[in-house]
């Protein structure tokens, strides 16, 4: 590829993607996209296969003089966060993904763009496709990534047990090269809730917006306030102004999203103007304990259909609210070693639920945040169902990382950032799979993923595809 110019490689791999943009793949959603990537590669001439999950495998023969290399995994997943901006209608199973190109970026019309992680499998196909020199290579598509990470949960081991190295195209800076992950794992506390009359006239819904919000695991070190939990503090302080009876708690959008935006339903006797008031206070004390400048109550009549939640049980909710852990809990140099946040509030007549998400690159942490949780659950009567655990990595004595590094230098004249993050990727159970593979995870420049905002850096592209190639040559030669 090196007589290949920058400038063809960027478009060579924007054709690859824009046919994965028209495949409608949110997570649990992959049929299309796996029958797609399965037959693509079967007409090349490969060994294509889809396993009871829908993970594709794809076997790519050494080229001549690499029959003796190594063999390499190539693996991205397949599904994306699908989500649009309010008010735009979206159907994300059955809605392609309809692009805009500008010099400097790539994004969607109104939805996420999926470059997390359809950049990841276009450029596998332009590879596949173009590159001359390289040894045996398995390129594997995953499903369910964003989710709960089933795919690469399923993968059966024997996938991995052959091979000598893995680059994971699922990164979103393309100066960094990722060695290790935090764990985590998924927890549900659920309240059953007593309702009694309403006996309060004024029946509002107060919505706290305006929060920085963003991935739990990207942004959690930022100082950025939790929008249900603020808003369930704000409510029960209003108590010191007069009588208030909780209906409704809603708001979040994804367990590993902090929450930018939460509405509750109350009753309430006390009047417009101290309401307002107490308020405004409240969103000037989320500006003084966090980085949050732009939070808004906003205050609106509503109509409910339940009853008031019982005393005794709002005070319960407000105290697992007050006492839970959200943000960051431990540093460990400047990445976030462990934290926790609660993504998801929901009601319904019968019962209010929150999401929990903490993680930690130390596994005994991680065992002592669910220790917590449980007792803070059984003190406050919530039930709390203990979900999906994702396995943390730590690559500490590969090569490849090294290699890499060397190469990006040499394309790019910039020195790549080797490190550890605090969101999970899939290589955490690879490396359970393999403990001897040699990990690594890099990417295009994909900004504001899981967003309507998301956006694939251009400039980006052509260097990350030529150090993948570049790799698989040297690999081939060590
Ligand atoms: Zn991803």
């Amino acid at each position: 590829m090196q007589n290949i110019t920058d400038n063809d490689i960027l478009e060579g791999v924007l054709d690859e993607f824009k046919k994965i943009a028209k495949i409608p793949r949110p997570s649990g959603h992959e049929e299309k996209i796996s029958a797609f990537l399965k037959d693509y590669f079967a007409e090349m001439g490969f060994e294509s296969v889809q396993d009871e999950v829908n993970n594709v495998i794809v076997n790519i023969p050494p080229t001549k003089n690499f029959e003796n290399a190594p063999l390499t995994v190539l693996q991205a997943h397949m599904d994306m966060v699908a989500v649009a901006s309010v008010g735009v209608p979206f159907n994300p199973t059955e809605d392609p993904i309809r692009l805009i190109r500008d010099d400097e970026y790539l994004r969607a019309a109104a939805t996420s763009l999926g470059a997390d992680d359809g950049m990841g499998i276009a450029i596998m196909m332009y590879i596949a496709k173009n590159l001359k020199e390289h040894g045996a290579l398995r390129f594997i598509f995953t499903v369910d990534e964003e989710n709960g990470m089933t795919g690469a949960e399923k993968l059966n081991a024997k996938y991995l047990t052959d091979a000598k190295y893995l680059i994971n195209c699922d990164s979103e800076e393309f100066d960094q090269i990722i060695t290790g992950c935090a764990g985590n794992i998924t927890m549900e506390f659920e309240k059953t809730l007593e309702r009694a009359p309403i006996t309060k006239n004024n029946i509002l819904t107060i919505e706290l917006t305006g929060l920085k919000g963003g991935h739990s695991g990207e942004r959690i070190g930022d100082n950025g306030g939790n929008a249900i939990i603020a808003l369930i503090s704000a409510i029960r302080n209003l108590e010191s102004f007069g009588e208030v009876e909780l209906i409704a708690v809603d708001g979040g959008s994804a367990r590993n999203v902090i929450p930018s935006v939460a509405r509750a339903i109350i009753a309430t006797d006390i009047d417009k103007d101290t309401l307002n008031i107490a308020l405004m206070e409240e969103g000037r004390s989320l500006y003084r304990v966090y980085d949050e400048n732009d939070a808004e109550f906003i205050v609106k009549e509503a109509q409910s259909d339940f009853g008031a939640i019982k005393k005794e049980t709002a005070k319960q909710i407000y105290q697992f609210a007050n006492l839970i852990h959200c943000g960051v809990y431990a540093m460990h140099g400047n990445i976030p070693e462990t934290s926790a946040n609660i993504g998801v509030a929901s009601t319904d007549e019968h019962t209010l639920k929150f999401s929990f998400l903490p993680r930690s690159s130390k596994d005994k942490k991680l065992d002592m945040f669910i220790s917590k949780a449980k007792d803070l659950a059984e003190l406050t009567e919530f039930k709390a169902i203990i979900g999906k655990r994702a396995l943390g990595w730590s690559q500490k004595n590969g090569k490849l990382a090294g290699v890499m590094a060397d190469i990006f230098k040499d394309i790019t004249g910039r020195t790549m950032k080797i490190e550890e993050m605090h969101a999970g990727i899939e290589c955490g159970f690879h490396h359970k799979s393999n403990p001897n593979l040699d990990i690594v995870s890099i990417g295009t420049t994909n900004e504001e993923i899981h967003s309507p905002r998301e956006r694939l850096k251009l400039s980006t592209v052509a260097p990350i595809t030529r150090l993948i190639a570049r790799t698989l040559v040297k690999i081939g030669n060590i």
